[in-house]
């Protein structure tokens, strides 16, 4: 058994030709959870080779729309492909309040579309399965697979004044994964991340860039936003194994340029192994060695 972890989507609102918006895959066997879906994350899991039809669940960690600007197409595919497939409505979990609203007005997005199909081929219109939960101040389980191997846990995390942010906790029979979502770096991802195998999460070069964005708009937008050199502090304290870093502000044009990300990580001193992450990186749990040598992306 193995548990896999791809990275759909590194990117940030600014468009990249690289870089798709954030998302991450994470695999168990046949169970297939979705985190965020930002733009052309339903590209990168067709590239991943998962159909909209195999996820089990979609996970939102915040309504920033870079991260929920596919959820559309996620939808709207899957419902399209019903009578291919069969396998019903999409799961959406989130925190409750914002979400259900956006995802019922993701829905009608589409009417005249749905309206046609209807007349045409399809016998229902789109929905999702909405699994809407309060709004955690410690880690909590809010889904667990069918067969119980796989539980999702959530926590509220500090993306202020964005409301009902939160990151996600993934335990698999081969370790536990860590999807901060968007978040300074605070300290209910450190408990979230405590022993975790792979922590994905959200970077910025805030310190390293705080001359350059001083008085600009940019300076508001660091400052919700993890600082790669706290971060690093962070994940050294609390024993995480693998940091993988996405939503890479700024975008990292170049190898040199990847390897600030790192550099930062290590002055805050983490040790432990980094990728700065590309689209598609992927790791796998229990950790292999030779597979994950030919993997892509950056690795250190
Ligand atoms: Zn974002
Ligand atoms: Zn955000």
């Amino acid at each position: 058994m193995t548990t896999t972890v791809t990275l759909t989507g590194t990117g940030v609102p600014f468009p990249s030709a690289e870089r798709a918006g954030p998302g991450v895959l994470v695999s168990h066997e046949e169970v297939h959870l979705q985190f965020d879906a930002g733009r052309s994350t339903l590209m990168r899991l067709t590239q991943a080779g998962i159909g909209a039809h195999q996820l089990a669940a979609l996970f939102l960690t915040h309504l920033h729309s870079d991260h929920v600007s596919d959820v559309v197409d996620l939808a709207h595919t899957r419902w399209v492909q019903n009578h291919l497939h069969g396998t019903g409505p999409l799961p959406v979990v989130a925190a409750d309040g914002h979400a259900p609203g956006f995802v019922e007005r993701a829905l009608t997005a589409n009417a005249y579309d749905v309206e046609v199909r209807m007349r045409h081929v399809q016998e229902h219109p789109p929905e999702v399965a909405g699994n809407w939960f309060a709004l955690p101040a410690r880690a909590t389980e809010v889904w667990r697979s069918p067969c119980g191997r796989v539980g999702v846990e959530a926590v509220r995390v500090r993306h202020e004044p964005v409301e009902q942010a939160v990151g996600y906790r993934i335990t698999t029979p081969d370790g536990v994964v860590v999807v901060s979502g968007d978040t300074r770096v605070c300290e209910e991802v450190a408990a979230l991340s405590e022993g975790a195998d792979v922590v994905v999460h959200e970077a910025c070069r805030s310190t390293a860039l705080a001359e350059f964005v001083r008085d600009t708009p940019f300076e508001t937008i660091f400052s919700y936003h993890a600082d790669t050199v706290a971060l690093g502090a962070m994940a050294q304290r609390v024993g995480v194994s693998h940091l993988v870093l996405t939503h890479l502000i700024p975008e990292p044009m170049s190898p040199e340029q990847e390897a600030e990300y790192e550099a930062e990580v290590r002055r805050g001193g983490f040790t432990g192994r980094v990728s700065v992450g590309r689209d598609l990186l992927t790791v796998t749990l229990p950790r292999d060695t030779a597979t994950d040598d030919a993997q892509t992306g950056v690795d250190r």
